[in-house]
């Protein structure tokens, strides 16, 4: 298989620390291309706890300067930064798809989610925060938002970019400054990104500091002066976030893991276009979406139509270097996740399932070089398998009869998951109010992948799947506090010790 020639400069694929907008020395590890093994894409800081007390403090010293220029003041300096977020995304795209994994498109959508993002958030700059006054009999009162201050950004490893900017954008609009951790296994794009970003606003304002969750995330999360933390990754991580952050009681906004149901009712026509649709929901970035379809609810009476459609276009899938435009997926980002998806599909056939492994290899001569596992479909699984009720973030999905939509809603709520969930149905109104009984923070008819949530709708999980949202106005006040100044002309009635009789 040929591989285009890669024309990122040598220079360019450091994720260095970034404090006060200067690189600042470390020691580095490499990142290594998850479709061919023996290929390192480029080097990510080893980040310290010093590193990270450092951006603290340069990131607190900026915060009453960045605070004091107002929403306005402060979307005037980031747009700056749109037309430069918009130049070389091919570029960072290709370096993200060499370190990621995931096929050039995908790449592509998730460099090219900044200047999107950015331009959204400064759409609501002018109705942001605005302080709400009323005067009347009772005295003056004031309700406004003011920044949190420090505020932390942990970014995961599949769509690295567009993750990170849509927390680190509201952050700073709300006039927070920000210091981001991108991922171990995916910070080379994502650093050079933020690095455009933090060019555009004042030293100090937007940091980064690469390296490992057990020593740059928990220092971050545990740091006095670090008032907000804005975490993307698996509900684990998550948990350890919460406990981390206890002592200093911070805000925590949390977009964790997910097993998104899919239920397609008895009247759902298979279509090719609805059937694509489904294949695109589950095996898009290979699996690796917090929000791709986890586990498929069929109605008893047409599943084996559904299976045998559903399994003939999932056979179309290419399987190869994501750099490669006839690869549809590419290869899982990690021997840790490559592993346990080989794990959970050993243990499905263990157990009486049926693994039915589909689609085809690009190359045949490279494919021991990465990371690649051709997508899957299991059946013959109990409800509470634990294929069906975990996230399994690989290109596999179990498929599961039911018999009643009662059933079906139990089955899909029986989660400790609720990230989002997808009702499949030609009748859009009774889909609609199947939806509305789904425990999730997202439920779409007839679709389910990125693109179909849009900045304009708030994003985030229920139960184990999250705390808070992103996206919308939403995003800003989640990263702002809310301040009350009241005067009061009057006090006469309000409770309190009378003054003493004696003493008058
Ligand atoms: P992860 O939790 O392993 O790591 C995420 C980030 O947290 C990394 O930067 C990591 O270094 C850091 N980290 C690790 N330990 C830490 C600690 N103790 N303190 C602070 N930071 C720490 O997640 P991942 O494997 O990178 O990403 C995959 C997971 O992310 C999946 O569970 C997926 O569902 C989830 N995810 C959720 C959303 C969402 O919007 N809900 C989006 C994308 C991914």
């Amino acid at each position: 298989m040929s591989v285009p020639a890669l024309e990122v400069n040598e220079l360019d694929t450091f994720a260095r620390v970034v404090i006060g907008n200067e690189h600042v020395p470390s020691d580095y590890a490499p990142v290594v291309n998850p479709a061919r093994n023996q290929e390192i894409v480029g080097h990510y800081a080893l980040g310290t706890a010093d590193h990270v007390e450092r951006a603290v403090q340069t990131a607190h010293e900026a915060a009453s300067a960045w605070g004091a220029l107002g929403a306005d003041g402060r979307a005037v300096l980031m747009s700056a930064a749109v037309p430069k977020l918009r130049s070389d995304v091919d570029g960072r795209a290709r370096l993200l798809t060499r370190e990621q994994g995931k096929v050039l498109w995908e790449s592509l959508t998730d460099v090219g989610g900044p200047p999107a993002i950015l331009e959204y958030f400064l759409g609501l700059a002018p109705e942001f925060g605005a302080p709400v006054a009323t005067e009347d009999e009772r005295g003056r009162i004031v309700t406004m938002r003011r920044p949190m201050g420090v505020t932390a950004v942990i970014v995961p490893w599949n769509y690295p970019v567009y993750l990170a900017f849509q927390h680190i954008v509201p952050a700073l609009l709300a006039g927070n400054p920000v210091i981001v951790k991108p991922s171990e296994y995916a910070p080379l794009a994502l650093t050079a990104t933020v690095e455009i970003l933090a060019q555009a606003l004042p030293p100090g304002v937007l940091n980064v500091v690469p390296g490992s969750g057990a020593e740059v995330g928990t220092a971050l999360t545990r740091h006095r002066l670090v008032r907000k933390v804005l975490f993307t990754g698996s509900t684990a991580t998550g948990r350890r976030i919460l406990h981390a952050g206890a002592d200093t009681v911070k805000s925590v906004t949390l977009e964790l893991g997910g097993n998104d149901p899919a239920i397609v009712l008895e009247d759902a026509k298979f279509t090719d276009d609805r059937i694509s649709e489904m294949v695109r929901a589950v095996y898009t970035c290979a699996g690796q979406v917090c929000f791709n379809v986890k586990r498929i609810y069929v109605h008893e009476s047409r599943i084996k139509e559904f299976t045998d459609s559903f399994a003939a276009a999932v056979d179309d899938i290419v399987v190869g270097n994501g750099l490669d435009e006839r690869s549809t997926i590419g290869p899982l980002n990690n021997g840790p996740q490559f592993e346990r998806v080989q794990g959970l599909l050993n243990e499905a056939t263990a157990d009486g399932g049926t693994v039915r492994t589909l689609g085809r290899k690009l190359s045949e001569e490279s494919w021991l070089e990465g990371y690649f596992l051709l997508p899957s479909i299991v059946t013959g699984l109990p409800d509470a398998h634990n294929l069906v009720t975990c996230e399994q973030f690989g290109p596999v999905v179990p498929i599961v009869p039911f018999r009643t939509e009662e059933e079906a809603l139990k089955l899909a709520n029986d989660s400790e998951f609720g990230l989002a969930a997808s009702v499949w149905s030609d009748d859009v109104d009774h889909a609609m109010s199947v939806a509305a009984q789904i425990e999730a923070g997202s439920v779409f008819i007839n679709v389910h992948r990125m693109g179909a949530s849009d900045m304009t709708m708030p994003f985030g999980g229920i139960k184990q799947s999250g705390l808070g949202r992103t996206h919308g106005m939403i995003a800003l006040e989640e990263c702002s506090d809310v301040q009350v100044i009241a005067h009061r002309a009057n006090t006469d009635r309000f409770p309190g010790p009378a003054r003493s009789a004696a003493k008058s």
